[in-house]
């Protein structure tokens, strides 16, 4: 039974019928207190061998901000929310989030990667001499995450004053 997080009616659904939210399994213990909920942390681009690309949590801010629990997590990109399943991989070693879809049921993450020429970090360094890096804001620890891409200094060219 899982539990809409707005009107807290339980549903069967992975969307509550009456709001349209995403509703939840009963609350996740993961090792983040409530308290971590504006909290900040740094994750990077990966890339598996056949060029898909996704986002690479560090394993301890994964065990810190992750539950086991919780599968399905919200991230909100561009303002848009989507929903990510983490899946057993994720728990392995790299920790990555390859998708994460909208409600019309397209992944939001390629076109997150492709609006800003977001690349692994081998590549990223390379090319732009720093690290790409994708900022997660904890809103509800375990559950609920705003992705954004930190303003880059910019290495000439593209640098605006
Ligand atoms: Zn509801």
């Amino acid at each position: 039974m899982r539990v809409c997080n707005r009107c807290r009616k339980e549903t069967e659904r992975m969307f509550c019928p009456s709001c349209h939210v995403l509703t939840y399994p009963p609350r996740a213990a993961g090792s983040a207190p409530i308290s971590a909920a504006g909290e900040f942390f740094d994750t990077t681009i990966w890339q598996g061998p056949n060029r898909s690309r996704g986002i690479e949590v560090a394993q301890n801010e994964r065990d810190k901000y992750f539950s086991k629990k919780q599968d399905l997590v919200v991230l909100h990109i561009e303002g848009r929310r989507t929903v990510a399943t983490l899946g057993s991989q994720f728990w392995k070693k790299p920790a990555v989030i390859k998708k994460a879809v909208d409600d019309a049921g397209r992944d939001q993450l390629v076109k997150f990667f492709e609006k800003h020429h977001l690349l692994p970090p081998a590549q990223s360094i390379k090319e732009k001499g720093i690290v790409d890096t994708v900022v997660f804001e904890v809103v509800v620890p375990c559950e609920e995450f705003k992705i954004v891409v930190t303003e880059r200094k910019g290495s000439g060219a593209e640098e605006d004053t």
